[in-house]
């Protein structure tokens, strides 16, 4: 079967463990959603999903290191040596709704109801790598093989369940070069108010995603285009600006390049303007008006000696550069201020100066 090259990719062969030990104890088990998706178009999975008919409680007597995580969804993260792998109960079909807290979303079902409960069809396959069988209850390989991305269901009733979706939807466009239907485009203009009731903690996730995704310029201009970036935050920079054009190009190629990326960064710049330099009092006033991003402390910390030290590169004489090189954050600030310089926010000669002065005095042995 076509599948089985695809799904025998080494990222699986590990895991594959964790099926074998639930299927020995009788239980059901897949891998499941954006890793199968990703390995039919040939790209590496982030992250590998697992889900069984297993409740969380007999998933975790079952591997030495497995941790219940989750409170709106329970899940197990089991470690098989360093790979952390997210294992889930099947969902049962039910009245979701995001605004119902008392909705209990740990009642358990089938596998088919759990592929109904999935955002979109091509996140809805499941493989059992120990019998090679392969589930498609949504018709999701078609829309995969037609690049096109599409709530189960009616778009109208799964956008207004979970707006998260909305994001979602706009992320794997953007990821995986794929278009929206057209379906779910009117659903996402019609409901795009709604992204206002989702915890700002979900959506915080959501663009920690953004921040490690190539494409995340289109990520930027679909939400500008679905009017959700000022719905969002309307102190997000505009795709206009030379400055989020040549962050977004410099963040694909250290995608390419396997070089680290820092989400404090990504917020720096999505947020940045150039009078925050000039009143320490807009450096910490900002984060009152973000809307319904809401960007944890120990981000905004990092963003903001990253801002702060912006003027401190202005210092050439004494002791000062000395000291602004022996900051944690140098790095960092360096990269921003030369982010601003090729923006066309400054002129290029102190950037060269620092440029020299940082080679004379690093040690690069
Ligand atoms: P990626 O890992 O590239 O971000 P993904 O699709 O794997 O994409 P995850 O957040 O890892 O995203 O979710 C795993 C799977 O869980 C998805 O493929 C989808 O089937 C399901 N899922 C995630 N979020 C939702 C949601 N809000 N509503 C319904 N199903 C969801
Ligand atoms: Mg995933």
């Amino acid at each position: 079967m076509k599948f089985k090259n695809i799904f025998t990719h080494s990222s699986l062969l590990q895991a594959s463990t964790i099926i074998k030990t639930l299927k020995d104890n009788g239980f059901k088990a897949y891998f499941v959603g954006g890793c199968l998706r990703d390995l039919y178009l040939g790209v590496t999975p982030k992250d590998i999903d697992v889900t069984t008919d297993a409740k969380p409680t007999e998933i975790k007597k079952l591997f030495k290191r497995a941790y219940i995580i989750g409170k709106r969804f329970q899940l197990v993260h089991v470690y098989v040596k360093n790979h952390l792998l997210e294992v889930a109960t099947f969902r049962q079909l039910g009245e979701e709704n995001i605004e119902n807290e008392n909705f209990n979303h740990n009642i358990f079902g089938t596998v088919e109801e759990d592929a109904f409960r999935r955002d979109f069809t091509l996140n809805a396959l499941y493989y059992d790598p120990t019998t090679d069988e392969f589930l498609d209850f949504c018709k999701g390989v078609d829309d995969l093989d037609s690049k096109i991305i599409k709530s189960i269901g009616d778009p109208e009733i799964r956008f207004q369940e979970d707006p998260l979706r909305i994001i979602r939807a706009i992320r794997l466009s953007a990821k995986l070069n794929f278009s929206i239907s057209e379906d779910d485009t009117n659903a996402i203009l019609k409901f795009n108010h709604l992204l206002t009731q989702i915890p700002s903690a979900r959506i915080f996730e959501e663009f920690i995603k953004f921040s490690k995704t190539t494409n995340l310029f289109l990520i930027l201009k679909m939400l500008e285009d679905f009017n959700i970036k000022n719905i969002l935050c309307k102190n997000i920079n505009s795709t206009d600006d030379e400055i989020i054009k040549i962050f977004t190009e410099n963040t694909n190629n250290r995608i390419k390049d396997n070089k680290p990326l820092n989400p404090a960064f990504m917020f720096a710049v999505l947020l940045w303007q150039e009078k925050i330099i000039s009143s320490s009092k807009s450096l910490t006033s900002f984060s009152s008006s973000l809307g319904s991003l809401n960007i944890p402390k120990k981000i905004t910390a990092v963003m903001h000696v990253i801002w702060a030290n912006q003027k401190r590169f202005s210092f050439t004489k004494g002791k000062r550069p000395f000291k602004l090189l022996r900051q944690p954050l140098f790095r960092a600030s360096l990269d921003f201020y030369e982010l601003r310089v090729k923006s066309g926010l400054l002129d290029n000669n102190n950037l060269k100066w620092w440029l020299t002065f940082v080679e004379e005095n690093t040690d690069n042995k």
